[in-house]
Order: C-alpha cells, then structure tokens, then sequence
C-alpha cells in the first residue's frame, strides 16, 4: 500500500505534468462522476495530505483521489494508448500530458471549499508543510489505552503513515508494537522519527530507512520475516495488528523491541 511519502511523489509527477495547463479531456470512469466533464479548466495544482491527493482545478473545483491499496497515478505522453483498460478510473489530460489514475480507491469531484469535508479529519501530515508534532503527540495521547501500532496507522492522528513506515520507526525505537500508547514515554521522539524517514524518501522511489540503498539492505524489519536482526540476529517476527478486518501487517524484532 502507497504511504505519505509515495503519495507526495505521485503528487509531484502530477503537479509537473498537469499544473497551469488546460485539460483538453478528463474522463471519470466511476459511476457517480461519469457524466463531469473538466475540458477547458486549467488545472491549478495537486497537493498531498497524508496519503490523499487534491487535484485542485480552475472553477473552484477539486479532484479528489486516494490510492488506497494498489492504486497509482501514471503520467505518460497525451494521446499514448494505455494497457490495463478495465482498471482505469479517471484521465486527465492536456496538449502534451496524461494522466492516468489506475485502480484508484477513490475518486470524488467536490468544490474547491469542501475540501476539508473529505480530508479535514486527517491528523497533521508528516510530509505537510504545516507538520506539528506537538499536535500529533496531542492526538494520541487523546487514546492512551490503544496500543501504539494500532495508533500509527490511524491517520487522525498523523497521517501518512502505512505498515512500513510503522513497522520501521517502531523498531528504530526499540518499541514493541503491542505497548500501549500512554505507557510511552517519548512520543515526540517517535512521531518525529517517523517524519525523519518520510522525509528522507519523498523524494526517492523506494523506501530506505537503513541508509544503505542496496535492495536487500533497505529496512530493519519490514519484508524480512524469518531473517536475522540486523543488530541482534534475533529472528524477525511476523504478525497481524488490529481488530478484523481490519487488521494489518506487523514486523518486530523481540529482542530489540521486547514486549
Ligand atoms: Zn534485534
């Protein structure tokens, strides 16, 4: 599943193929958009906000997408004929750009102003210029009884981050996933590591919290189930976190993050 720092990077593609051009075709292949028509608008910008994206459009109009699990953003030259048909959601296109929003989780149209009906819910975003630690520490202390892995996910309280992200930072903190959020001491120490590691791959496609790029050696934990610790050897454990169905996927170290 796309987290923040992917979703920025999609976001930035957007905004490089599709910003102060005029769209000369959008085509929303979702049943309650099916019949919107944004040819002739120039499109403004997009922005991410956590792992939301708003496509923001002349005529105070607002795209609204999500990736949700598999969904992507492809920009490739206007008029190019694209495989996966069926799994296409929504084109946007211009003279020389297209847009191609494939298996997207969601798709809205809404004005411009009720953008916060669709996103106002979100916790600060880790890679938002507005980013405020104190406000997500805030947010999950307002739950101190939840366990911390369950709280990272949730993106009311700070968003962007996904299994990945959660996995990694709880390790790098020798925290195990299960303790409960109140029984943390430093949860700013947390947060703001999260937002270090984000920050660090929003511009990279990949996700390196090692620092060391080499495709077997990019993470401590996540993707290595079975294989030693890379500190303690420990074999690295494999779960599921969360009440079904929504429950996730969960990878820890117990001998570096011990319950
Ligand atoms: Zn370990």
């Amino acid at each position: 599943m796309p987290e923040g720092d992917a979703v920025y990077r999609t976001a930035t593609r957007l905004r490089g193929a599709l910003d102060g051009r005029v769209l000369t075709r959008s085509d929303f292949r979702v049943p309650r958009h099916a019949t919107a028509d944004l040819a002739g608008r120039a499109v403004i910008t997009t922005l991410s906000r956590g792992k939301h994206l708003l496509t923001r459009v002349e005529g105070d109009l607002t795209v609204h997408t999500h990736l949700r699990m598999d969904g992507s953003w492809q920009v490739m030259q206007a008029g190019r004929r694209t495989a996966r048909g069926d799994q296409i959601r929504l084109i946007l296109a211009n003279q020389q750009w297209q847009a191609v929003g494939v298996r997207l989780g969601m798709v809205d149209l809404v004005r411009t102003g009720e953008e916060e009906r669709l996103v106002g819910h979100l916790g600060p975003d880790l890679l938002g210029p507005d980013w405020d630690p104190d406000e997500a520490v805030r947010r999950l202390r307002g739950a101190p009884g939840r366990t911390i892995g369950e709280a990272l996910l949730d993106q009311r309280n700070l968003a962007g981050i996904g299994t990945i992200y959660r996995a990694e930072t709880l390790f790098l903190r020798g925290i195990w996933p299960w303790k409960k959020v109140g029984e943390i001491e430093d949860l700013n120490g947390l947060v703001s590591l999260a937002q270090r590691l984000l920050d660090a791959n929003k511009s990279y496609a990949g996700t390196v919290t090692t620092g060391d790029r080499r495709p077997a050696n990019q993470t401590w934990v996540y993707g290595r189930a079975g294989r030693p610790c890379r500190r303690c050897g420990t074999r690295i454990s494999r779960g599921e976190m969360g009440a079904q169905p929504q429950e996730r996927l969960i990878l820890w170290c117990a001998g570096c993050q011990p319950s």
